[in-house]
């Protein structure tokens, strides 16, 4: 089902007002799995309302409008709705009793203006509104376009409505509700373009769907599914993520919330491994990220330089040495006997660096990379990268199905 949502008012688009009403009534439309392609603001202006609701008829099966159901002239909901569906704008003394009694309720006596909020349009349903004076209704299109909700602009009215009403009776008409599932996962250290480049036609989908969110070295892979229950949107998933699995292979590292210092703790911890750290170019994040997720234990004697030649003075290492050699040099030389030893060096000329791992058996590998100015974006990628190439040496499995490996 499609859902459109009108926001009415003209101090919405002076921005008077931020217009929270919309975003809630997504929320709480995305939680039974109804699609919303579009949501519109429009001022209080009779033709542009029509037009808009018109157009919102057009191309959706539900609209959902907010404010504009008060009682002074410059609400215009209820005549737009009632031009938009065909329908005439009629009088109804039931809805004048309706709000009649409210007042009473408060121990007042209604207006006069009140009136006007016992107009609706012909043959519209009533929806009672028992949190506040404005009427909220909902009127079928003439034409069979769908229907028009109309709820009051007041929050705490618009999402007691949305509650008891209105997602109940969308539910209803919809059949009952759906679920929208999402499963993500996690890809290091490999660019978002590359991994686009690789899925493209995954990403046209429409269910499930998937999508890409890159932060810091990492790229959320989300394949979202729409089902009846969980099971269904699992049987819809299962065979995506097969697909993303054998189409980026190791380079998927997780799933879910899983972190790159948790799974690289797991697979030491494992294999009765700890891992050694020498870092000059990220001052100290792989300690940091293990440390903050209670893991420092795994890492015996984590080495942070400022700079280059202190270290190099203080590890005792020959200054004529080139950069790779001087890498896996360290990386080997405070490998622990039983684990691995990760040496993340640089800058060097052109900025460039160099990250070492060092395991059994006088296995060293060494990656050349770029470690550009000292920002937060670069450590985080240098980090998420150093840490990966333990994780795949780890794994025995240097290579993935797509050669990525950055030089
Ligand atoms: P009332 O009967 O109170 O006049 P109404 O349906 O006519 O209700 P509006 O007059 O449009 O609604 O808005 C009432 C109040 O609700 C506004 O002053 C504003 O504070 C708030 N409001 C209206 N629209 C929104 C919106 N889209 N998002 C958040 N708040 C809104
Ligand atoms: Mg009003």
């Amino acid at each position: 089902m499609r859902v459109e949502i009108v926001a009415i008012g003209t101090e919405l688009l002076l921005g008077q007002i931020v217009d929270t009403n919309a975003t809630k009534i997504a929320k709480m439309l995305r939680d039974i799995g109804v699609d919303v392609f579009y949501k519109t603001t429009v001022g209080d202006n009779d033709a542009r309302i029509v037009e808009v609701l018109n157009i919102a008829l057009n191309r959706a099966d539900v609209v959902i409008t907010s404010g504009g159901l008060g009682p002074t002239v410059d609400d215009k909901t209820r005549q737009g709705v009632a031009t938009a569906t065909g329908r005439a704008l009629v009088y109804s003394y039931e809805l004048e009793e309706q709000i009649r009694a409210r007042f009473r309720g408060f121990g007042r006596e209604m207006a006069e203006n009140n009136k006007r909020q016992a107009f609706i349009p012909e043959g519209a349903q009533i929806l009672t509104n028992p949190v506040g004076t404005a009427p909220c209704f909902l009127a079928e299109d003439t034409q069979g376009r769908g229907a028009i909700i109309s709820l009051p602009g007041v929050p705490r009215e618009l999402e007691y409505m949305m509650t008891h009403t209105v997602i109940p009776l969308l539910i209803e008409r919809m059949g009952g509700a759906k679920i929208i599932k999402a499963h993500i996962l996690r890809v290091s250290a490999v660019g978002e373009s590359n991994i686009d480049n690789v899925i493209t036609d995954l990403m046209e989908l429409t269910n499930p769907t998937v999508g890409l969110a890159a932060h810091g070295g990492i790229t959320d892979i989300r394949v979202a599914a729409k089902a009846n229950n969980e099971a269904e949107a699992d049987a819809l998933i299962a065979p995506i993520e097969a697909e993303l699995r054998q189409r980026l292979g190791v380079t998927i590292y997780g799933t879910g919330t899983d972190t790159m210092p948790g799974v690289v703790a797991k697979l030491l911890t494992d294999r009765g491994l700890t891992m050694s750290v020498v870092d000059v170019i990220t001052r100290g994040e792989v300690a940091q990220w293990f440390a903050q997720e209670n893991l420092a234990h795994l890492l015996t004697n984590p080495q942070q330089f400022p700079n280059i030649a202190t270290m190099i003075e203080q590890l005792e290492l020959d200054p004529t040495d080139l950069p790779a050699g001087l890498a896996a040099k360290i990386a080997r030389h405070i490998k622990p006997e039983h684990g691995l030893g990760l040496a993340m060096v640089g800058p060097f000329a052109q900025n460039s660096c160099f990250l070492a791992v060092a395991g059994p058996d006088d296995f060293v590998q060494v990656w050349p990379n770029h470690s550009y100015s000292d920002d937060e974006y670069r450590r985080k990628w240098l980090t998420i990268q150093g840490l990966d190439w333990v994780r795949r040496v780890l794994l025995g499995q240097l290579t993935s199905p797509v050669d990525w490996v950055q030089s």
